[in-house]
Protein backbone atom coordinates (compact mmCIF):
# COMPACT_ATOMS: atom_id res chain seq x y z
CA UNK A 1 0.00 0.00 0.00
CA UNK A 2 1.26 3.59 -0.92
CA UNK A 3 2.31 5.88 1.98
CA UNK A 4 -0.31 8.10 4.04
CA UNK A 5 -0.74 11.52 3.14
CA UNK A 6 -3.06 14.70 4.19
CA UNK A 7 -5.49 15.99 2.16
CA UNK A 8 -7.27 19.05 2.11
CA UNK A 9 -10.55 19.85 0.66
CA UNK A 10 -12.02 23.48 1.14
CA UNK A 11 -14.72 22.83 -0.76
CA UNK A 12 -16.25 20.27 2.25
CA UNK A 13 -15.72 22.04 4.99
CA UNK A 14 -18.76 22.76 6.64
CA UNK A 15 -17.19 25.00 9.74
CA UNK A 16 -18.08 22.87 12.53
CA UNK A 17 -15.05 23.75 13.76
CA UNK A 18 -14.39 19.99 15.17
CA UNK A 19 -11.00 19.94 14.11
CA UNK A 20 -10.05 23.03 16.30
CA UNK A 21 -11.45 21.18 19.36
CA UNK A 22 -10.11 17.86 18.85
CA UNK A 23 -6.53 19.69 18.40
CA UNK A 24 -6.89 21.65 21.67
CA UNK A 25 -8.18 18.63 23.33
CA UNK A 26 -4.65 17.49 22.54
CA UNK A 27 -1.99 17.52 25.53
CA UNK A 28 1.44 17.68 23.39
CA UNK A 29 0.20 21.70 23.13
CA UNK A 30 -0.94 22.91 26.28
CA UNK A 31 -4.88 22.85 25.32
CA UNK A 32 -4.31 25.11 22.14
CA UNK A 33 -5.18 24.28 18.73
CA UNK A 34 -2.82 24.27 15.85
CA UNK A 35 -5.31 24.26 13.43
CA UNK A 36 -6.97 27.48 12.84
CA UNK A 37 -10.59 27.84 10.67
CA UNK A 38 -10.31 31.34 8.29
CA UNK A 39 -13.26 32.75 6.74
CA UNK A 40 -12.36 33.49 2.95
CA UNK A 41 -14.19 37.04 2.10
CA UNK A 42 -16.96 37.19 4.22
CA UNK A 43 -18.84 39.13 1.77
CA UNK A 44 -18.64 37.42 -1.02
CA UNK A 45 -19.02 33.93 0.38
CA UNK A 46 -19.73 31.81 3.91
CA UNK A 47 -16.89 29.19 3.14
CA UNK A 48 -14.91 28.48 5.75
CA UNK A 49 -11.37 27.11 5.57
CA UNK A 50 -8.94 24.92 7.70
CA UNK A 51 -5.70 26.35 7.90
CA UNK A 52 -2.86 23.71 9.22
CA UNK A 53 1.06 23.91 8.25
CA UNK A 54 1.46 22.62 5.20
CA UNK A 55 4.90 21.34 5.82
CA UNK A 56 6.93 22.55 3.42
CA UNK A 57 9.25 20.54 1.57
CA UNK A 58 11.98 23.33 1.93
CA UNK A 59 9.97 25.37 5.07
CA UNK A 60 10.87 29.01 4.98
CA UNK A 61 10.29 29.12 9.03
CA UNK A 62 13.28 26.99 9.83
CA UNK A 63 15.12 29.05 7.40
CA UNK A 64 14.74 32.28 8.86
CA UNK A 65 15.02 30.93 12.50
CA UNK A 66 18.00 32.19 13.69
CA UNK A 67 18.21 30.01 16.85
CA UNK A 68 17.84 27.08 14.98
CA UNK A 69 14.47 25.76 16.93
CA UNK A 70 12.57 24.37 13.86
CA UNK A 71 13.40 20.86 12.79
CA UNK A 72 12.54 19.33 10.05
CA UNK A 73 12.02 15.02 10.23
CA UNK A 74 13.96 12.84 8.09
CA UNK A 75 9.97 12.05 6.62
CA UNK A 76 9.07 16.03 6.11
CA UNK A 77 7.58 16.78 8.90
CA UNK A 78 8.51 20.40 10.14
CA UNK A 79 8.38 20.50 13.95
CA UNK A 80 7.05 23.44 16.32
CA UNK A 81 9.67 25.38 18.10
CA UNK A 82 12.22 23.62 20.80
CA UNK A 83 11.55 25.55 23.81
CA UNK A 84 15.29 25.19 25.00
CA UNK A 85 16.06 27.06 21.85
CA UNK A 86 13.04 29.52 20.40
CA UNK A 87 14.03 33.23 21.40
CA UNK A 88 10.23 34.24 20.48
CA UNK A 89 11.61 36.56 18.05
CA UNK A 90 8.39 35.97 15.81
CA UNK A 91 10.78 35.85 12.11
CA UNK A 92 8.98 32.36 11.11
CA UNK A 93 5.60 34.03 12.31
CA UNK A 94 6.44 36.84 9.66
CA UNK A 95 8.40 34.55 6.91
CA UNK A 96 5.63 31.76 6.35
CA UNK A 97 4.01 32.58 3.23
CA UNK A 98 0.64 30.11 4.69
CA UNK A 99 0.92 32.30 7.75
CA UNK A 100 0.96 29.34 9.69
CA UNK A 101 3.09 29.91 12.54
CA UNK A 102 1.66 31.63 16.02
CA UNK A 103 3.86 33.40 18.49
CA UNK A 104 2.51 32.59 22.02
CA UNK A 105 3.03 35.44 24.40
CA UNK A 106 2.42 33.73 27.48
CA UNK A 107 5.32 31.46 27.02
CA UNK A 108 7.08 33.75 24.67
CA UNK A 109 7.43 30.77 21.86
CA UNK A 110 6.17 29.74 18.68
CA UNK A 111 3.88 27.25 18.53
CA UNK A 112 2.02 25.59 15.04
CA UNK A 113 1.05 21.88 14.47
CA UNK A 114 3.50 19.24 14.26
CA UNK A 115 1.37 16.69 11.71
CA UNK A 116 0.35 15.16 14.80
CA UNK A 117 3.60 13.84 14.94
CA UNK A 118 2.86 11.31 17.85
CA UNK A 119 0.17 9.73 16.16
CA UNK A 120 1.30 9.86 12.51
CA UNK A 121 5.00 8.56 13.64
CA UNK A 122 2.80 5.29 14.27
CA UNK A 123 0.49 5.33 11.63
CA UNK A 124 -2.42 6.98 13.06
CA UNK A 125 -4.75 9.68 11.80
CA UNK A 126 -3.76 13.06 12.65
CA UNK A 127 -6.40 14.11 15.60
CA UNK A 128 -8.40 16.89 12.73
CA UNK A 129 -8.51 14.32 10.01
CA UNK A 130 -9.89 11.56 12.68
CA UNK A 131 -13.02 13.60 13.38
CA UNK A 132 -13.93 16.11 10.46
CA UNK A 133 -17.63 14.91 9.60
CA UNK A 134 -17.32 16.00 6.38
CA UNK A 135 -13.90 14.45 5.55
CA UNK A 136 -13.09 17.77 4.20
CA UNK A 137 -9.72 17.13 6.26
CA UNK A 138 -8.28 13.32 5.45
CA UNK A 139 -5.59 11.14 6.27
CA UNK A 140 -5.33 8.82 3.25
CA UNK A 141 -3.43 6.91 0.09
CA UNK A 142 -3.65 9.47 -2.70
CA UNK A 143 -4.99 5.99 -4.47
CA UNK A 144 -8.46 6.34 -2.44
CA UNK A 145 -8.41 10.05 -3.26
CA UNK A 146 -8.06 9.20 -6.75
CA UNK A 147 -10.44 6.58 -6.60
CA UNK A 148 -13.19 8.66 -4.48
CA UNK A 149 -12.83 12.13 -5.38
CA UNK A 150 -13.37 14.89 -8.37
CA UNK A 151 -10.48 16.64 -7.32
CA UNK A 152 -7.27 16.93 -8.19
CA UNK A 153 -4.46 16.34 -5.29
CA UNK A 154 -1.75 19.04 -5.65
CA UNK A 155 0.82 20.34 -3.45
CA UNK A 156 2.54 22.85 -5.58
CA UNK A 157 2.03 26.98 -4.68
CA UNK A 158 3.50 29.61 -6.71
CA UNK A 159 4.01 32.75 -4.97
CA UNK A 160 5.29 35.68 -7.16
CA UNK A 161 8.53 33.63 -8.19
CA UNK A 162 9.28 31.57 -6.18
CA UNK A 163 7.52 28.31 -6.03
CA UNK A 164 6.96 26.12 -2.92
CA UNK A 165 5.98 22.11 -2.68
CA UNK A 166 4.40 21.06 0.83
CA UNK A 167 3.88 17.74 2.24
CA UNK A 168 0.38 18.21 2.92
CA UNK A 169 -1.85 18.26 -0.74
CA UNK A 170 -4.93 20.19 -1.54
CA UNK A 171 -7.85 19.32 -4.04
CA UNK A 172 -8.67 21.94 -6.81
CA UNK A 173 -10.56 21.67 -10.08
CA UNK A 174 -9.30 18.78 -12.18
CA UNK A 175 -7.05 20.91 -14.82
CA UNK A 176 -5.40 23.08 -11.97
CA UNK A 177 -1.91 22.05 -11.29
CA UNK A 178 -0.22 24.65 -9.38
CA UNK A 179 -2.09 27.19 -6.60
CA UNK A 180 -1.06 30.53 -8.10
CA UNK A 181 -1.34 33.07 -4.81
CA UNK A 182 -0.92 36.57 -6.27
CA UNK A 183 1.95 38.77 -4.47
CA UNK A 184 -1.39 41.02 -3.41
CA UNK A 185 -2.58 38.49 -1.60
CA UNK A 186 0.59 37.67 0.53
CA UNK A 187 0.77 41.14 0.96
CA UNK A 188 -2.68 41.26 2.60
CA UNK A 189 -2.09 38.09 4.00
CA UNK A 190 1.25 39.68 5.84
CA UNK A 191 -0.68 42.44 7.13
CA UNK A 192 -3.34 40.46 8.61
CA UNK A 193 -5.77 41.77 6.36
CA UNK A 194 -6.83 38.96 4.59
CA UNK A 195 -6.91 35.72 6.76
CA UNK A 196 -5.49 32.79 4.26
CA UNK A 197 -4.27 32.19 0.95
CA UNK A 198 -7.26 30.24 0.23
CA UNK A 199 -8.85 32.68 -2.63
CA UNK A 200 -12.68 32.75 -3.53
CA UNK A 201 -13.31 29.82 -6.00
CA UNK A 202 -15.44 30.86 -9.30
CA UNK A 203 -19.00 29.22 -8.83
CA UNK A 204 -18.33 26.90 -11.75
CA UNK A 205 -15.32 25.43 -10.11
CA UNK A 206 -17.39 24.98 -6.61
CA UNK A 207 -19.98 22.96 -8.18
CA UNK A 208 -17.68 20.62 -9.71
CA UNK A 209 -15.68 19.68 -6.55
CA UNK A 210 -18.91 19.38 -4.80
CA UNK A 211 -20.65 17.27 -7.16
CA UNK A 212 -18.58 14.35 -5.47
CA UNK A 213 -20.36 14.84 -2.06
CA UNK A 214 -22.19 11.80 -1.14
S1 LIG B 1 3.62 26.12 6.11
FE1 LIG B 1 4.78 27.73 7.18
S2 LIG B 1 5.13 26.88 9.24
FE2 LIG B 1 4.59 25.15 7.90
S3 LIG B 1 6.56 24.34 7.14
FE3 LIG B 1 5.81 25.83 5.60
S4 LIG B 1 6.82 27.76 6.20
FE4 LIG B 1 6.95 26.39 7.98
S1 LIG C 1 10.10 32.80 17.13
FE1 LIG C 1 11.37 31.06 17.84
S2 LIG C 1 11.12 29.50 16.25
FE2 LIG C 1 10.40 31.44 15.36
S3 LIG C 1 12.20 32.26 14.27
FE3 LIG C 1 12.20 33.16 16.33
S4 LIG C 1 13.48 31.77 17.56
FE4 LIG C 1 12.97 30.67 15.68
Amino acid sequence: MSELAFFIDYSRCIGCRACVQACEECDTHRGQSMIHLETIERRDTVQTAPQMCMHCEDPVCARVCPADAIKQTPDGVTQSSLKPRCIGCANCVMACPFGVPKYEASIDQMMKCDYCFDRTSIGKKPMCATVCPSQALTFTTREEIERTRRGRPINEWRFGNEVVRTKVFVLVPPATTQVDVGLGDLVQIRAGKKASHVRPVAKDDVAALLEDLP
